[in-house]
């Protein structure tokens, strides 16, 4: 029985085609800045999102420490949401190593963090407050698609009042791609239209693009030469990096329309619970599911995911379970692990 991993999108192995674009990169030392793939990578990321230079990092984690760290100094602060990543599960990293102060909000219903608050967050220039710097936001944020006209109010606020604007776009590529099934546009126009809201973005490969490692940190020269220092500090100077950066590569040439695929596999999964008893189910946006337990159902919370494990189906969670689609599982997937958690329920 195949498993279905259902746990998250970076769980994705190379593809065979990946891996022989991997096997047939060219080589070089990226820390002596010669790794042609290395380069090439960057250059074609910091062009598809419209920025002057990108910088290729191991993991999405280390791409947003370069990035508050390069946008903020000792004692200053950024807004950020309770629940992103860069807040929430990057272990306190910029407060640890950048002695960067974050000032987190709470979200709205919509994922967004509401101008008002955001406005009411920024410290008059005073000796009692930390100096606020920068706003940073993520998209997608649980898989939610930010609507496009928040994103633009927001970092123009941002901007307004002299604030930097980081994206955490691990996911941007499913937000394009929800996007531009919103618009009709291309889903690299949309990825390019939401990042040109912001002064850096950082992307994901290994989520659903498919990559085994690293992400990419876009900005201007001078900003991504101040990152290249913070990565170097962070111990993430790769040598011969140029056989992940061909992966990466390889996944923005044949894997972001793709990521439509997962949508609709979410839409699938989603539709799949719809109405079961005991289970309150999240239309997804892009490519993750989340299925809350009613409070009559929570005593049978503990044995579910074992229950699912028995059969080879993998999530995570306990009264709110994550399903995430992506290019390793398909659509019998996905009607096994309906099948399954229907028939845990008893129906
Ligand atoms: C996964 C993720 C990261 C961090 O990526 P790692 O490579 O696991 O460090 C950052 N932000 C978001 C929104 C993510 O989903």
């Amino acid at each position: 029985m195949t498993p279905v991993d259902l746990r998250s999108d970076t769980v994705t192995q190379p593809t065979p085609a990946m891996r022989a674009a991997m096997a047939a990169a060219p080589l070089g030392d990226d820390v002596f800045a010669d790794d042609p793939s290395v380069n090439a990578l960057q250059d074609k990321i910091a062009q598809m999102l419209g920025f002057e230079a990108a910088l290729f990092v191991p993991t999405g984690t280390q791409s947003n420490l370069c990035a508050i760290l390069s946008h903020c100094q000792r004692g200053d602060e950024y807004i950020v949401g309770q629940m992103q990543h860069c807040y929430r599960w990057e272990g306190g990293g910029a407060a640890v190593f950048g002695s960067v102060q974050p000032q987190p909000l709470n979200h709205a219903s919509n994922g967004s963090l509401p101008l008002a608050d955001i406005e009411a967050a920024i410290k008059p220039d005073d000796a009692h407050f930390a100096r606020t710097k920068l706003l940073a936001l993520e998209n997608t944020l649980g898989g939610k698609l930010i609507p496009f006209a928040y994103v633009q109010e927001a970092t123009d606020l941002a901007r307004r009042k002299g604030l930097a604007r980081h994206l955490d776009g691990a996911r941007l590529f499913n937000a394009a791609v929800a996007q531009a099934a919103q618009t009709g546009a291309d889903a690299r126009a949309e990825a390019r239209r939401i990042a040109q809201c912001f002064d850096s973005v950082s992307v994901c490969f290994s989520k659903g693009l498919g990559a085994p490692v690293g992400s990419a940190l876009c900005g201007s020269q001078e900003f991504i030469a101040r990152a290249h220092r913070i990565r170097k500090m962070a111990g993430g100077g790769m040598r011969q990096a140029g056989v992940l950066a061909a992966a990466a590569s390889h996944a923005l040439d044949h894997h972001i329309d793709r990521l439509a695929d997962d949508h609709a596999l979410a839409r699938r999964l989603a539709d799949g619970l719809a109405g079961l008893d005991g289970v309150q189910v999240e239309p997804p946006h892009t490519n993750i599911v989340f299925v809350d337990l009613t409070a009559g159902a929570r005593d049978k919370s503990a044995g579910l995911l074992p229950a699912l494990a028995a059969q080879g189906i993998q999530a995570t969670g306990l009264y709110r379970l994550r399903f995430v689609t992506h290019l390793d599982v398909d659509a019998a997937g996905v009607d096994r692990a309906v099948a399954a958690i229907r028939h845990y329920f008893g129906t």
